[in-house]
């Protein structure tokens, strides 16, 4: 049985932790002290505990709860993960880290994304153990720095771990998530011929050759990526994020910077985005030759999907079922999650977590019933699957 009194403090005490991710906010306080009380907690418990630097002074907690190995299912061992990291607290007013409770709710910047989730794996770790259980596998917590920027923690975390599975667990209001895009930032630049504003002989405009693309991007986004849909994701997309140039008034500007950002379906590429617009650039080029750009990938993560039949989505959801009497739908989740990374690293994962509002809002909470139930599906199924 969850200890829910238990769970809601553990919950509290690590929303009360400033945790703000500094890749995003250079006031952010990063993932040390929370790192260091969830370490101090699961050292309490009897697990073994490593401090994994994914960059200096930014630690992943990974405990290990040993398995007996053995036995008939084979003792398949199981990561249980989530990250420690919150988006910047600026935009919140009063206290954003007071971890109030109003009635089902607890309050404060990422009580909801993520620690919501964190004390669901807590909770569901601490009654497994009270409750005497001794898994085959391996069971292995896995908190991790950065996902809200580079995920730099689960880079490092999967270079350390090994699983046969993960569950995650982000926000999916208690949905099983089975599939998620990926995301690409691309860099285009328009080359122009620098003039004054008088010569129209001479200067190239290289602002007027970016709204081409421009209209490319937005061609893109009405004809081309409509044409493809993924069941639970949609279609892929773009949008432009940011854009410069120009040197002055009476002058022609030499060069345009334009940030675009794709969303990808799990089978596409950053590669592929790149494609797209060299050719864009490419028949741009054959009909004026006075056209000149380029383009360049910047960042660029994949998305993910996973079969709804893999024996972890089957054990999560049958968990699930027996703890919320209904079977949860699949679900899609449009933004990017570390589960990416874990599939790559050929550890299959499934996501599922409380429910709430406010993920980056100015106000955030957490559903306190469904933390408390999360963590029973996580204790079923690890039950489960590693027992
Ligand atoms: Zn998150």
């Amino acid at each position: 049985m969850i200890d829910k009194q238990l769970t809601t403090q553990l919950l509290q005490s690590m929303v009360r932790i400033n945790s703000v991710n500094p890749g995003l906010d250079d006031l952010g306080a990063g993932e040390a002290n929370v790192a260091h009380w969830i370490a101090d907690v699961c050292r309490a418990w009897g697990l073994d505990v490593e401090l994994q630097d994914s960059a200096p002074g930014r630690p992943n907690v990974i405990a290990r709860w040993k398995g007996s190995g053995g036995g008939a299912a084979g003792g398949r061992s199981i990561l249980l993960t989530g990250h420690t990291d919150t988006v910047s607290t600026l935009n919140m007013p009063g206290d954003p880290l007071d971890g109030r409770i109003e009635g089902n709710r607890m309050y404060g910047r990422g009580a909801y994304d993520m620690k919501g989730g964190l004390a669901a794996i807590l909770g569901a770790v601490e009654a497994l153990r009270r409750d005497g259980f001794q898994p085959r596998g391996d069971v292995i917590l896995g908190f991790v720095t950065d996902e809200e920027y580079l995920s730099i923690g689960t880079d490092a975390l999967v270079k350390r771990v090994k699983a046969d599975a993960a569950i995650l667990t982000e926000p999916t209001e208690m949905r099983l998530c089975i599939a998620h895009k990926g995301f690409a930032w691309l860099d285009l630049i328009t080359h122009g011929v620098a003039g004054h504003g008088s010569l129209y002989h001479s200067g190239v405009d290289a602002i007027a050759h970016m709204g081409r693309l421009l209209a490319a991007l937005e061609r893109f986004e009405n004809q081309i990526f409509p044409q493809r849909s993924h069941t639970l994701l949609g279609r892929a997309s773009a949008h432009a994020s940011l854009i410069t140039g120009g040197l002055g008034l009476s002058t022609y500007p030499d060069r345009a910077h334009l940030q675009v950002e794709h969303r990808l379906l799990p089978d596409e590429t950053g590669a592929d985005v790149v494609t797209l617009w060299e050719r864009e650039i490419a028949a741009l080029k054959a009909v004026d030759p006075r056209f000149n750009a380029e383009v360049t990938l910047d960042f660029y993560r994949p998305g993910y999907e996973i079969a709804p039949d893999a024996p972890i989505v089957q054990t999560v959801r049958d968990a699930a079922a027996r703890v919320l009497g209904h079977t949860p739908e699949n679900y899609g989740m449009w933004a990017w999650l570390d589960s990416a990374i874990l599939g790559r690293a050929d550890i299959p994962t499934v996501i599922i977590g409380p429910g709430g509002e406010g993920a980056h809002a100015a106000v955030e909470w957490v559903n306190l019933d469904e933390v408390y139930q999360c963590a029973a599906i996580i204790a079923d199924a690890v039950t489960a699957w590693a027992g």
